[in-house]
């Protein structure tokens, strides 16, 4: 197949075209142009001779230049252009697997190129995959400072936005732009080392540094030009969470009515109903929340806790405080099936106590959601558990004076909003408990979202075993499975866990079909049943009941069942392709099991040939059972980004701040602001407009 040249237009944008391209991504004015630095940079003002270039070729891109001996289109595996260099001396490879007619004809024989990229091991030796190239004389001098590069949006190309972003620096508004608001004596000691560059300086240094700067604190972001900018970001965060703070301290709770019930009945019923006793953990995040929920302003917590922890408990518990004030409960959670486990633990505390609990989700029938509907706004139903269809659909609330979010972190951003939107009223605003099984370090967490409160339940419920967690090699799936055998014949449950294939949803329902029909073939005397996330809801949940009644007795599933799930009686876990998941995810997983009395094991079977990173991951999890600490590596891995979903609230404001990098910055940002707040009150919303403009949006989710 031919690529065809994109038209012309598209290729070399007229001037108001690249502009309002510029727009649509929010660089439309010199201001937004100067404070987009460069996602990273390229070192062109180096140039290697071919050969060193190839002995290099371990440490990262190198650039070198040459004439081309070869060029030809090749159709083996696939269309690809591979192009010969020499510099005389020595020669390179180098290979597109996408070009244009344009890119082959710039690349003919004889042409001098200077290209820049990794050297790799290809097919037929050391090559280049689509390097960067230019077409130039063989002595066109060198760049002398690192070239940026810059973060771009489809449509825009580097060569485009590096003209616009110079162009802006260039505006004589730059002055004002970027001049210092924040006064040197504010900045005093807390912030030396930081504020070597004025931001001025450190902006133009950012965009076109010096051939001589420190390349690696460059790209780091750890040289001083870097510190400056993201310690005003910082800032700017941080006077933006004092805000909303300070705003929500301004808001009204839900008054204190009381019903006809003796205040404190409800929850003192509660407890002395439960077959066990609260943890020293669980009473003292009861106590913080308790009392929360009395304050003049609405509770805005976040309560962690590793999986099996109890923290649904918690919520009963704050739930009934509500209750017995009159007020209706939402409780949402981001999966049918979770909303479901919590529906049926709120039904069996709740119920006897006289109470009742009702069921909201997308999936109900229009006529039953209808019913739902009304209850909820007549205020006959007090406590409403769902999914987050209980704030999506038409759903009004008599006197809703408390939302709970399970798994806070898997719902988006979007909607967090929504809920955030729902739940105030005229006359005063909902508390809120979000609740995570996902441990983020404290300090990550007070940065991370909007002015939160945390509380973190850190100690198990006693008498549970711990899990021993076990790797086996896929090739002994057969003694895995005649285990599995004997598990049984104890009376024990277990589940099964079929492979995350990222790829293919349909690839990843069959691996769990066919693990289904080959558990099923070989322990036919037992009961063996399929739960994945294509059955209708009203089927997963009678699987799920089944299987909480000891009617089945192996749970094949796929990771539908990766939260909340509780069945005390089913103590071993096997999960095929360990490999695939990720740290939090077995650790969730596995959570499962270990719930009963029985001894729990919990097998990750891995197949070979194993990455060096999924090594280390299945060794760490099979050593600790610890999910703080499980957390912490996954947090030195991904990226606390990652860790809570995409882009949440707080961090969404900072591009230039990596809040792990960067802890130390954070410290010094919280006194600045403080400082800034009491003592230049004029020069805060200044500060704001330039480094948060528009996305304060987040701060509200
Ligand atoms: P998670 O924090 O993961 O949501 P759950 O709230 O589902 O944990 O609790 C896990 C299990 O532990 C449930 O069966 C719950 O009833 C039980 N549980 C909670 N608190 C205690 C406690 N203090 N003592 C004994 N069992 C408890
Ligand atoms: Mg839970």
């Amino acid at each position: 197949m031919r690529t065809k040249p994109l038209p012309k237009s598209a290729k070399t944008p007229t001037r108001v075209g690249s502009q309002a391209l510029l727009e649509k991504f929010g660089l439309g004015s010199p201001a937004a142009l100067a404070l987009h630095l460069p996602m990273r940079y390229e070192d062109e003002t180096q140039l290697w001779t071919i050969e060193d270039a190839l002995m290099k070729s371990a440490s990262g891109a190198v650039q070198t230049q040459g004439t081309v001996i070869r060029s030809q289109v090749v159709y083996r595996p696939r269309r690809q252009l591979l192009v010969t260099i020499t510099d005389d001396h020595s020669e390179l490879n180098l290979r597109w697997l996408n070009f244009y007619p344009s890119q082959q004809k710039q690349m003919a024989i004889g042409a001098h190129l200077r290209v820049r990229g990794e050297i790799r091991d290809g097919y037929l030796g050391p090559e280049m995959v689509h390097p960067t190239v230019r077409a130039i004389s063989p002595d066109a001098p060198l760049p002398k400072s690192l070239t940026p590069v810059y973060s771009v949006a489809a449509g825009i190309s580097q060569t485009m936005i590096r003209k616009a972003v110079m162009g802006a620096l260039s505006d004589p508004s730059m002055h004002t732009v970027l001049a210092e608001i924040l006064p040197k004596t504010l900045l005093g000691k807390a912030a030396e080392g930081v504020m070597q560059f004025t931001l001025r300086d450190a902006v133009m240094y950012l965009h076109q540094p010096p051939a001589d700067a420190d390349t690696d604190a460059l790209i780091e972001r750890t040289h001083p030009a870097w510190r400056r900018v993201q310690l005003e970001e910082l800032l700017a965060q941080q006077i933006s969470l004092k805000q909303a703070h300070a705003v929500r301290k301004g808001r009204s709770s839900p008054p204190q009515i009381l019903a006809n019930k003796q205040t404190g009945s409800l929850t003192q019923q509660l407890l002395s109903a439960l077959p066990f006793q609260l943890t020293a953990a669980q009473k003292g995040v009861w106590a913080q929340i308790s009392d929360d929920l009395r304050a003049s302003f609405p509770m805005n917590r976040l309560l962690q806790g590793d999986v099996g922890s109890g923290k649904t408990i918690v919520a009963a518990l704050a739930s009934a405080q509500m209750v017995e004030r009159s007020y209706q409960v939402a409780i949402m959670a981001p999966t049918e099936i979770l909303a479901e486990q919590h529906y049926l633990k709120f039904k069996e505390w709740f119920e006897p106590l006289g109470i009742s609990v009702l069921w909201l989700s997308g999936s109900m029938k229009s006529k039953d959601k209808k019913q739902a509907q009304e209850s909820i706004e007549s205020g006959q139903a007090h406590i409403v558990v769902g999914t987050h269809a209980l704030i999506q659909e038409a759903v009004h609330f008599a006197a809703l004076g408390l939302a709970v979010i399970d798994e806070q972190h898997r719902f988006g951003v979007r909607q967090r909003l929504e809920i955030s939107q729902r739940i105030g009223s005229e006359t005063y605003y909902c508390h809120q408990l979000m609740m995570s099984a996902t441990p983020i370090p404290r300090t990550l967490a007070m940065t991370y979202y909007a002015d939160l409160d945390v509380s973190v339940i850190d100690e198990l419920p006693p008498g549970r075993k711990p899990i021993a967690t076990k790797l086996v090699k896929d090739g002994r799936r057969q003694e895995v499975i005649a285990g599995l055998e004997q598990w049984l014949q104890k009376g024990l449950q277990a589940y099964w866990v079929c492979p995350l294939i990222e790829e293919s949803e349909a690839l990843q329902l069959q691996t769990a079909v066919d693990s289904h029909a080959e558990l099923a073939a070989v322990l036919s005397q037992y009961r063996v049943a399929l739960i994945h996330g294509r059955l209708k809801a009203e089927e997963k949940a009678s699987i799920m009941a089944n299987f909480k009644a000891g009617k089945i007795d192996v749970l094949v599933s796929t990771t539908v069942i990766e939260v909340g799930v509780d069945v005390p009686n089913a103590a071993l876990m096997v999960i095929e392709h360990a490999e695939r998941f990720g740290y939090a995810q077995i650790h969730q997983l596995r959570g499962r099991v270990g719930r009963g009395s029985a001894d729990s094991v919990c097998i990750l079977m891995y197949s070979e040939p194993l990455s060096l990173a999924a090594k280390e991951r299945l060794q760490t999890l099979r050593e600790v059972s610890d999910g703080f600490v499980i957390a912490e590596r996954d947090l030195a891995l991904r990226g606390p980004g990652e860790l809570l979903g995409a882009k949440q609230s707080g961090e969404a404001m900072l591009r230039f701040v990596d809040l792990q990098r960067d802890a130390w910055l954070i410290q010094i940002a919280h006194e600045l602001a403080e400082r800034l707040l009491a003592e230049h009150p004029d020069l805060v919303k200044a500060h704001l407009g330039r480094w948060v403009g528009s996305r304060t949006e987040f701060l509200k989710a």
